[in-house]
């Protein structure tokens, strides 16, 4: 008689992955590669290994994030309209919901101790690694601006509001950082150090509830994103076309 070590939720999940039948092949264009359901290796039925971990890391099954450089002008332009607009009511409400928001999660937990930790659990640590870093509320704030302008200035958008999500998420996660260790020692050779750096994998549900949450907590500036848009517009133009219009 065989006897299974797996507990019910393992062996539950088992069966379901032998019975579910996909798609033959991933549904991104040019893949060719056979789905997770009928390589029996997971539970997606339309698209391969390959694409499902893209999707984890970038909220997209084929489009790629988009990179800091990308990214650059956007956030130096929310950063500037928040300043210029120090005055107004939603600014105000909106750095006092992210300022809440950092302290009332509590202390940080060390990056090397995050293993069994829950998504949830391992967000609100991001946002503890925020407040302990002191990151600026308008830093974080600008981040989800400058991912809703370059999302309405792409000209091939993904539209599913997760990849928004992910994105300012990958960013925060970086500003958040990781945890360090330090262990002097004496070698024959003088003073020798171990060093030790960790840094949370970011993908999964956890990029989910980071950019779920600066999105709610952005919220009172969305009515603001098309004038902020404009501003960077204005500050992107080539000089020469800027003095022109200036000149008007
Ligand atoms: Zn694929």
């Amino acid at each position: 008689m065989s006897r299974s070590y797996l507990n019910p939720r393992h062996q539950d999940l088992k069966t379901r992955i032998c019975q579910s039948t996909g798609l033959p092949t991933c549904m991104v264009l040019n893949c060719g590669r056979a789905t997770m359901a009928r390589e029996q290796c997971g539970l997606n039925r339309y698209y391969c290994r390959t694409h499902v971990e893209h999707f984890r890391r970038h909220g997209s099954y084929s489009k790629p994030s988009y990179t800091a450089s990308q990214l650059a002008p956007y956030r130096a332009a929310a950063l500037a309209w928040l300043t210029e607009n120090d005055g107004l009511a939603v600014v105000a409400a909106a750095r006092h919901r992210v300022i809440t928001r950092m302290w009332a999660v509590g202390a940080p937990t060390n990056a090397f101790r995050l293993r069994g930790m829950s998504p949830s659990a391992r967000s609100r640590n991001v946002w503890a690694l925020l407040g302990a870093r002191q990151v600026d509320a308008d830093q974080l704030l600008a981040v989800w601006l400058a991912v809703c302008m370059a999302h309405h200035a792409d000209p091939q958008p993904e539209r599913k509001l997760e990849y928004r999500h992910v994105q300012a998420a990958k960013v925060l996660h970086r500003l958040a950082g990781g945890s360090h260790r330090r262990w002097d020692g004496q070698a024959t050779m003088g003073i020798s150090a171990t060093e030790l750096h960790k840094y949370p994998a970011s993908r999964g549900v956890v990029l989910r509830y980071i950019g779920q949450t600066i999105a709610e907590l952005a919220s009172p500036l969305d009515g603001y994103i098309p004038a902020i848009s404009k501003t960077s517009i204005s500050m992107h133009r080539p000089k020469r076309v800027r003095q022109q219009a200036q000149a008007v």
